[in-house]
């Protein structure tokens, strides 16, 4: 608690104490003085040294000798404070008893000294003590203030002087506690803020704080670099004016679906790769986390924040990376076919003649290198969908008969290892049998389903997934389903073999993923099928995933958007006006 109201020294409460000691010590003193030597005798009427005064110093004495101390050290301006209370008795009942003549002086002294220190415990103590004494000095002279006595009129000056010069003295020199606690308060706040200004100015990545509106309040010189904007002309400008963003390849962003947009409408968290283009025209591939800035207590968001990061040397990097192993894996594969080819001929016995243990190495060589051609085959698509360069000739195909026709190719291969292969369209509905002829028949009761997709890298899709399922399933059956309702075409691959683990289902479609279980691992594979069968499905705007039960088996779906009957039809105009006639474009397309 503080009793002053400034932050002052020790030093002035050790001054305190000390004169208030001085004084003590001189009325004691005079007191004993006056009373054992004669011809001083007549001082203590003057100085109304009587023996309450003797008694009130001693109090006095023993309080600043013994008491203040200990009070002192839980606190020294509240030791100070019943220090003066009892000082100021002894002042008081002085000035009393000399009834304000010339033996008051000393008194008055003590009290105009006591005044001005007072002033440090404030303005208010301050007016209470010169009202006080005020009052006192009118009292003595009844209210009649002609008839004022000199001392009294010297303790009224005293007073006003001592009041006013405390005032500035202590006001002045001394900085208010309150004011104190305030300028820490401010200068705290200050150095957070500008803690937190360094810290946003010294980040290598770019930062952007926008308000609600879109306009940017906090911009960083990283930032204003890769946007090729000043900071100070960035400061309150649209962000969209400032970072003019673009798809990864070029292409534009729909209004809705400029990220600032998102964050700031849905509060969405964005984690995107896109284009910048700089003021001047430059232009970077960048990543962009934004999400909305959320005050803990409120509910909407109070702006945006963004943090953009240059990858285009990544980019350039993963791009060399991509080609050198498409460049490889093209220049492999002709090798690898030709050995292939070769074994195969040494393997004919209509070709060649082999003994039996030759025979035997060579139908292993044979094996690994047609994994190997598998590999190079792999590695090449998916390095081709990673960036773009997939063939990719998108045209109408009605999903039912395509599937039926596919079913019918693949079948053969799943019989071969004792496996049941059947096709089923619509909800479990009607299970037509894959060895079914009347294929016309059928027709009757399915409904169509057409997707705009291009039927080679669809039945590649297919083709992968069944392989998985006779690979990955050791008795049971392989349904190749498809369902759907208005919008989407659904196709599915169900096997009743081993099932994967749960955890590693998220990490199925990523590049060279492979479950590590003692089911799995002996048998050959890329990683890579399931990687390249989702960039196709995505190239379509759809989307694959998996379900899967350890030893129950696994069902592979697709969604594919689904074209009206009457689209389709639209869309099936002779090649040359396809073009114009196309509603997807792959290249663009999103993800839904
Ligand atoms: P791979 O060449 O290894 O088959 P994929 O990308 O096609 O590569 O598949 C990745 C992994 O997913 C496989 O290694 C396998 O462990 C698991 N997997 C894929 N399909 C099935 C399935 N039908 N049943 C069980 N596991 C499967």
């Amino acid at each position: 608690m503080d009793y002053f109201q400034y932050q002052v020294p020790r030093f002035w409460y050790r001054f305190y104490w000390a004169i208030m000691l001085a004084f003590n010590l001189l009325i004691v003193g005079f007191y004993v003085s006056t009373h054992y030597v004669p011809e001083l005798g007549s001082y203590a009427d003057t100085f109304a040294l009587t023996n309450t005064a003797l008694v009130m110093s001693g109090i006095n004495l023993v309080y600043l000798l013994a008491i203040y101390w200990s009070v002192a050290r839980y606190s020294l301006p509240f030791a100070t404070l019943i220090g003066y209370l009892l000082f100021s008795a002894v002042a008081l009942y002085g000035m009393s008893q000399t009834s304000m003549q010339s033996g008051s002086y000393l008194y008055i002294a003590v009290w105009v000294v006591a005044m001005f220190l007072n002033g440090a415990y404030g303005l208010l103590v301050l007016v209470g003590a010169a009202f006080l004494t005020m009052m006192y000095a009118a009292l003595q002279s009844n209210f009649q203030f002609a008839e004022l006595s000199t001392p009294s009129m010297a303790l009224l000056a005293g007073s006003v002087v001592a009041s006013a010069a405390a005032y500035f003295f202590w006001r002045t020199r001394y900085i208010s506690v309150q004011d104190q606690k305030v300028t820490q308060l401010s200068g705290m706040l200050r150095s957070n803020q500008q803690q937190s200004e360094i810290l946003i100015r010294s980040i290598a990545d770019g930062i952007i704080v926008t308000n609600t509106e879109g306009k940017i309040t906090l911009i960083n010189p990283a930032a204003a670099a890769l946007t090729e904007w000043s900071v100070e002309e960035a400061t309150g400008l649209d962000v969209q004016l400032v970072a003019k963003l673009h798809k990864e390849d070029g292409s534009e962003i729909a209004a809705e679906e400029n990220p600032f947009a998102l964050v700031l409408g849905q509060e969405k968290y964005i984690n995107q790769a896109l284009q910048i283009t700089g003021r001047r025209g430059k232009k970077l591939v960048i990543s962009l986390v934004a999400s909305p800035v959320i005050v803990p207590g409120t509910k909407a968001p109070v702006g945006a924040v963004a943090a953009i990061r240059d990858i285009s040397e990544q980019r350039a990097a993963e791009k060399q990376r991509a080609e050198f192993i498409s460049t490889a894996s093209h220049e492999m594969r002709t090798p690898v076919a030709a050995i292939e080819g070769y074994l195969s001929l040494a393997l004919s016995e209509k070709v060649s003649t082999v003994d039996n243990r030759a025979k035997g190495y060579l139908e292993k060589a044979h094996s690994s290198t047609q994994r190997l051609g598998k590999l190079f085959q792999d590695l090449l698509t998916s390095s081709k969908a990673e960036d773009g360069r997939l063939n990719n000739h998108p045209a109408v195909v009605e999903m039912g008969a395509f599937m039926q026709q596919l079913t019918d190719d693949l079948k053969f291969a799943a019989e071969k290892k004792g496996l049941f292969a059947e096709f089923i369209v619509g909800d479990g509905g009607a299970t037509i049998d894959a060895t079914a002829k009347d294929v016309n028949a059928q027709h009757l009761i399915k409904p169509l389903y057409y997707a705009y997709v291009d039927p080679d890298r669809m039945r590649e899709v297919i083709t992968n997934l069944f392989d998985n399922a006779c690979k990955y399933t050791d008795t049971g059956k392989i349904s190749i389903g498809l369902t759907g309702n208005t919008d989407l075409v659904q196709l599915y691959l169900r096997d009743t073999g081993a099932g994967i683990p749960t955890d590693d289902i998220p990490h199925l479609f990523q590049k060279f993923y492979r479950v590590d279980s003692s089911a799995t691992r002996t048998i050959g594979g890329t990683g890579l099928g399931l990687f390249i069968c989702r960039k196709i499905v995505e190239l379509y705007r759809g989307r694959i995933w998996v379900e899967s039960q350890i030893g129950k088996g696994s069902t592979f779906f697709i969604n594919l958007p689904r074209l009206s009957n009457q689209r389709a039809m639209e869309l099936q105009v002779p090649e040359s006006a396809r073009s114009t006639a196309a509603i997807v474009n792959p290249t663009t397309s999103t993800n839904p």
